[in-house]
């Protein structure tokens, strides 16, 4: 094989790895999406009990208060009845007066605070059936990956091993450069020469569609054992089936002339 044929097959064999990768990516991706959703539900879900613990306490807390002051009130009024003057009288009910609309507004806030316990806790319900339906998804996508896993696993190891043999036999130089141009070009680090036109013999890369010098498709056909190179997109130039017609179809012309 030419260096040429060799990293031409390097670059269908990473495509193949890159493929098969990129399936198990995708349902590793959606796997991911659903769990980080079910996190921030459950995330919710833990501030939403905290918020209905605190507010179930803060309520109890002003029922007790509520209690303590009808406590009291009863002890005035049974004060008031065994009172002699007017005017120690008098004391007792204003201050009796005053508990009761302490009475009264405490047992309201108490009222707001159960209705908000009540809120929070059908919130809760809601986040909690949420969360199940989060789960059984959660759970469909780790399936998915799973499959996925089964099904590509086993031909990723054998087309990684592939690629990596095919690697080897390439000097050791080119294959940073290769493995950067995949990187940059998403997986396409290598393009075709393309004849744009055969009378005024003008060439473009495949791969970016600018200019290609003459000269470098020559080089291409006569040093099959030397990469070249595309001098926009720095991608490494092949001959494909379409090209080597052309070029086999003016070579048998030319023969004939
Ligand atoms: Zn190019």
């Amino acid at each position: 094989m030419t260096l040429q044929e060799q990293i031409y097959e390097l670059f269908l064999l990473e495509k193949q790895v890159r493929g098969l990768n990129r399936r198990l990516e995708v349902a590793t991706y959606q796997h991911d999406q659903m769990q980080a959703k079910l996190n921030r539900l459950q995330a919710q879900h833990d501030e939403l009990a905290t918020q209905h613990k605190q507010t179930q306490a803060h309520s109890s807390t002003l029922e007790h208060q509520a209690r303590d002051v009808e406590e009291r009130i009863t002890t005035l009024r049974d004060q008031m009845a065994t009172v002699t003057n007017n005017k120690e009288y008098s004391a007792l009910l204003i201050e009796v007066n005053t508990l009761k609309l302490s009475k009264g507004k405490v047992e309201e806030e108490a009222l707001v605070q159960m209705e908000q316990v009540e809120g929070l806790q059908s919130q809760l319900t809601e986040l909690m059936s949420q969360i199940e339906e989060q789960k059984k998804l959660v759970s469909a996508a780790e399936g998915e990956v799973k499959n996925r896993r089964e099904e590509v696993g086993a031909e990723l190891t054998e087309r990684t091993a592939k690629r990596d043999a095919a690697a080897d036999q390439i000097p050791s130089d080119i294959i940073p450069v290769f493995n950067r141009l995949c990187d940059q070009h998403d997986g396409e680090p290598l393009a075709p020469a393309v004849e744009d036109n055969a009378k005024r013999m003008e060439y473009s890369c495949g791969g970016c569609y600018m200019t290609i010098p003459l000269e470098r498709v020559n080089s291409l056909f006569t040093q099959p054992d030397t990469l070249t190179t595309c001098p926009s997109c720095q991608r490494f130039l092949y001959v494909d089936d379409v090209l080597r017609e052309q070029m086999d179809a003016r070579a048998a012309k030319n023969q004939k002339s």
